[in-house]
C-alpha cells in the first residue's frame, strides 16, 4: 500500500514479486527512513498454516515507525496484509522438517525529494520467501566476535527499533568478525563497552548452573538492544520449565569468569531466523574463551525443541502464540 500525507493509505493490493520503480531521489534510499519486521509462517500438522505472534511484530513495527517519524500502519492492516500474503502463498509454505515461509514486512519513505526531513509519501510492502532449516546438518555452536571497535547503538539512538540504519552500522563489524574466523558479532554497550547487549540479529541468554537448578540471565532492555519476540517467548517457556530468568546487565568479565569457574555453563542466541543458536567460541581483544565443551548445551537444546514444537504445532499452544491464517 502507499501512503500520502493528507490522503492516508491507498492502493492496498496483492501482486506478483517484481522490481519496484523508484525515483533516483527516493528519500528512503538516501536517509534510511526505512523499517522492517521478520516473522515466519509454519505449516501445521492439521494442514493449516499459522504465523507466530504476528501481533508482536505489528506492535514493534508501530514503535519503529514512531521512532523514525513515519506514519502508523494500523495494527489490523498490518495483520491483514501478512495474512493475505500467506494465504495467497499457502502452497509455498514448506512442510519439511523445520522449514517455514519467512515474511518480511517493511516500510520506506519514497518522497522524490533531497531535503532532510520526514517524508510525506511511504510504501508499505510484505514479501515472502521459503526458508529452509537453519541447521540442515544438525545444530552446531557458532563462534562470536566481541566488537570493541564499533558501536551498533547508542543511548537515545535507534537500537531498540528495527530500522535499516542499525544494520548498515553493523556491516563492517560483521566483516571484522568473519575476518577473525567468527560467525557473528556480539555487541557491547556504547558507553562502557563492558556490558553484553546482543548479536547482529539475535538476543543472548546465559545459563548459570546446570540440571534442574539451571538459571538464565538475559541482558535487560536498556533501550539500545532490540526487544526480540523470540527472547520474550523463551523467558516465558524457560520459567514454565522451572528455570528462573533474570533480565539484568551482564558483563563480558562475568561471562569470561563464569565460563572459567564453571558457573556459566551455556550461552545461546535467539531470533526468528534460527530460533536458538548455541554459542561456542568467543573471541576478542581481551582474550578468547570457549563456552562448554563444543557441543550444544542441554538447556539450550531443551528450550529449542520446546519452542520449535510450539511453532510447528506439535504441542498445545497454551499461550495463543499461533495465529491461524484463515482462507480468504
Ligand atoms: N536483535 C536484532 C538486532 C535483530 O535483528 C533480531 C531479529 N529481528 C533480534 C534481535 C531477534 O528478534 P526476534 O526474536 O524478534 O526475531
Amino acid at each position: 500500500a502507499r501512503y500520502r500525507a493528507g490522503e492516508g493509505w491507498v492502493d492496498a493490493r496483492l501482486t506478483g514479486y517484481g522490481p519496484l520503480q523508484l525515483d533516483p531521489s527516493t528519500a528512503g534510499l538516501h536517509y534510511a527512513q526505512s523499517i522492517f519486521e521478520g516473522l515466519k509462517a509454519y505449516a501445521q500438522p492439521d494442514g493449516s498454516v499459522a504465523t507466530f505472534r504476528p501481533e508482536s511484530n505489528a506492535a514493534r513495527f508501530a514503535r519503529s515507525a514512531a521512532r523514525l517519524a513515519m506514519p502508523a500502519v494500523p495494527h489490523d492492516a498490518f495483520l491483514t496484509a501478512v495474512d493475505a500474503l500467506v494465504d495467497a502463498d499457502r502452497e509455498w509454505v514448506p512442510t519439511g522438517p523445520d522449514q517455514t515461509l519467512y515474511l518480511r514486512p517493511y516500510m520506506m519513505a519514497v518522497d522524490p525529494f533531497l531535503g532532510v526531513r520526514p517524508a510525506s509519501e511511504y510504501l508499505f510492502l510484505v514479501i515472502a520467501s521459503p526458508a529452509g532449516a537453519y541447521f540442515p546438518r544438525g545444530v552446531q555452536p557458532v563462534s562470536v566476535y566481541l566488537s570493541e571497535d564499533y558501536i551498533r547503538a547508542a543511548p537515545g539512538g535507534t537500537g531498540d527499533v528495527k530500522c535499516a540504519g542499525n544494520y548498515a552500522a553493523s556491516l563492517l563489524a560483521q566483516e571484522q568478525a568473519i575476518a577473525a574466523g567468527c560467525d557473528q558479532v556480539v555487541w557491547l554497550d556504547a558507553v562502557e563497552k563492558r556490558w553484553v547487549e546482543e548479536m547482529g540479529g539475535m538476543n543472548l541468554f546465559f545459563v548459570l548452573g546446570s540440571g534442574a537448578d539451571a538459571e538464565l540471565v538475559t541482558p535487560e532492555l536498556t533501550g539500545t538492544l532490540l526487544p526480540g519476540i523470540t527472547r520474550e517467548s523463551l523467558i516465558t517457556v524457560a520459567r514454565e520449565l522451572g528455570h528462573p530468568v533474570t533480565e539484568r546487565k551482564f558483563s563480558v568479565d562475568e561471562w569470561r569468569a563464569g565460563v572459567a569457574d564453571g558457573t556459566v555453563t551455556e550461552t545461546f542466541a535467539c531470533g526468528t531466523a534460527a530460533v536458538i543458536t548455541p554459542v561456542g567460541e568467543v573471541k576478542g581483544r581481551t582474550g578468547d574463551f570457549t563456552v562448554g565443551n563444543g557441543e550444544p548445551g542441554p538447556l539450550t537444546m531443551e528450550l529449542r525443541a520446546r519452542l520449535l514444537d510450539v511453532q510447528h504445532g506439535r504441542v498445545p499452544d497454551t499461550h495463543g502464540w499461533l495465529h491461524r491464517v484463515a482462507p480468504v
